[in-house]
């Protein structure tokens, strides 16, 4: 049980009821900073993700597809606020789920709220337009949901994502099924249950959790599903990009991304430094919008590499609840995809490493926090998306190489300059490669006002602010012919 929410984890929530998977088959969840199992979860297939999409169906047809958009908005600050009344037991479940430490998870938690706040209030808000046409015409148009959305989340930001998703798609009246990861899954299930408590109509929301190529090719694929929003990994995304093709409905993909931070000879460094290392080693690396590439300018370079080096040395990595610098990362499985692209590293100079604590579990998912520096901008760890505590520092001479160094992967999701030159800042605004750039700062403090999303392999569609809430409806042209 998740007291004192009284969740039994091994349920999906369809409908409004907690029931078990059809099948009656659970699996084990398991706590990365121990290595053991935390609990059993359902492992919901195709006849659970069908009930599901029929419990939106029939919810988008009583008193959620009915009620106003005001009273969307209402139900939505409330779930807000209900959320803060659990913090702290969120915060604590997140923190075990993910590994990440533990104010780490409850900073996610006030994103959550924070999320459902802003599409509460923006819910009545979203206003079509009048448009000026032939004579004895009136034409407007109207923004309206899909219909039932399906949500597929990963498991490294569950709670921020769940708010960017499932906020803004109920906020346009949509009925969402939600499939969290097989790794994470119990805020997820925690916050159906607070939004059951304030209130929320049965099947406006939905949870299924299950394994990606079960529940979530399900989802992805279900005939029902008018539109999908899919955080993850890029496999997996050109997979649903295939799959709601067959039904042609459209798709969020937010697929990650090599996000560069480019230091020129003129930055404030004392200023940059905080945000070159949190950018990298934020949830252990496991950040769609990690900072994993440094370029820095020739001038700066030994400066840069000398201090972010004095910085990893600080860092401590150990168990989430410990709330050190570093957790562990999600899964042993991740961890061997990370030590993967370390040990194709030896031709690497690695410059600083931060510290496992010495009482970190042996069975837990750790890796020390690396910076590499020197690294060529060809070379696999300043390519590939690695998903760990891993940045590498790569110097470049001018604006022209920074910039081709910077635009020169397959991902194009957030990039930053750091500069004091106004007009190099609204140059390289331009021409970084990226859905958001950032100027003396990385990450805009979480940004739940922000329009986020990528190019290139780091997707399409953008979620976040208020640009989510058109993702989140189509909009229909009514004109009207009156002698
Ligand atoms: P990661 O590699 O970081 O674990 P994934 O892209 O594998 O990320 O997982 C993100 C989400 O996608 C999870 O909820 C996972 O269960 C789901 N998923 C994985 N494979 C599929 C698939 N074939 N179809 C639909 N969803 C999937």
């Amino acid at each position: 049980m998740l007291r004192p929410l009284q969740i039994d984890p091994s349920k999906c929530f369809i409908a409004g009821s907690w029931v078990g998977a059809l099948s009656g088959e659970t699996l084990p969840l398991v706590n990365p900073s121990e290595g053991s199992t935390l609990c059993d979860i359902a492992r919901g297939k195709s006849a659970d993700i069908d009930a599901a999409v029929r419990a939106a169906d029939a919810a988008l047809a009583g008193t959620w597809g009915k009620a106003t958009a005001a009273e969307r908005g209402r139900m939505l600050a409330s779930i807000g606020r209900a959320v803060l009344d659990h913090v702290d037991e969120l915060a604590q479940l997140e923190a075990m789920d993910v590994g990440k430490p533990l104010s780490q998870a409850r900073a996610d938690v006030l994103a959550l709220a924070r999320y459902l706040e802003f599409y509460g209030g923006a819910a009545d808000k979203v206003h079509g337009e009048t448009i000026p046409y032939l004579d004895g015409y009136t034409v407007y148009t109207l923004r309206e949901p899909h219909g039932v959305t399906g949500h597929i989340i990963p498991w490294n930001y569950p709670m921020q994502i769940i708010g960017r998703s499932v906020g803004a798609a109920l906020a346009m009246g949509n009925a969402c099924v939600l499939k969290p990861a097989e790794e994470a899954c119990l805020t997820a299930l925690a916050f159906a249950e607070i939004a059951r408590q304030a209130g929320l109509p049965d099947g406006a929301l939905n949870v299924v959790p299950g394994l990606g190529a079960e529940a979530g090719a399900a989802l992805s694929a279900h005939p029902g599903v008018q539109h999908i929003s899919f955080t993850g990994s890029v496999g997996v995304g050109k997979r649903i990009q295939q799959a709601v093709s067959a039904n042609v409905v459209p798709v969020t993909l937010e697929l990650g991304g090599k996000s560069p931070q480019v230091v020129f000879d003129d930055a404030d460094i004392a200023a940059a430094l905080p945000f070159l290392v949190n950018a990298g080693i934020q949830n252990a690396g496991q950040t769609c919008s990690a900072s994993s590439r440094i370029l820095v300018q020739r001038g700066v370079y030994d400066q840069v590499v000398e201090e972010m080096s004095g910085r990893y040395a600080q860092l401590r990595t150990g168990p989430a609840l410990s709330d050190l610098d570093v957790g562990p990362l999600v899964s042993l499985r991740q961890k061997e995809i990370v030590d993967g692209f370390l040990a194709k590293s030896s031709d690497l100079q690695i410059v600083a490493q931060g510290q496992i604590v010495d009482d970190a579990p042996a069975g837990g998912a750790y890796v020390a926090p690396t910076l590499f520096a020197g690294v060529p901008p060809g070379h696999t760890l300043a390519q590939d998306e690695i998903f760990g505590p891993v940045q590498v520092i790569i110097p470049f001479a001018d604006e022209a190489e920074a910039i081709a160094i910077a635009n020169g992967t397959d991902f194009g999701l957030v990039a930053s300059c750091w500069s004091e030159n106004g007009a190099r800042q609204m140059r390289m605004a331009r021409a970084l490669r990226a859905g958001q750039v950032f100027i003396n700062n990385y990450g805009a403090g979480g940004g739940v006002e922000l329009p986020f999303g990528g190019t290139g392999l780091s997707g399409h569609g953008r979620e976040k602010g208020f640009e989510a809430l058109y993702g989140f409806s189509v909009l229909k042209t009514v004109a009207a012919l009156h002698h």
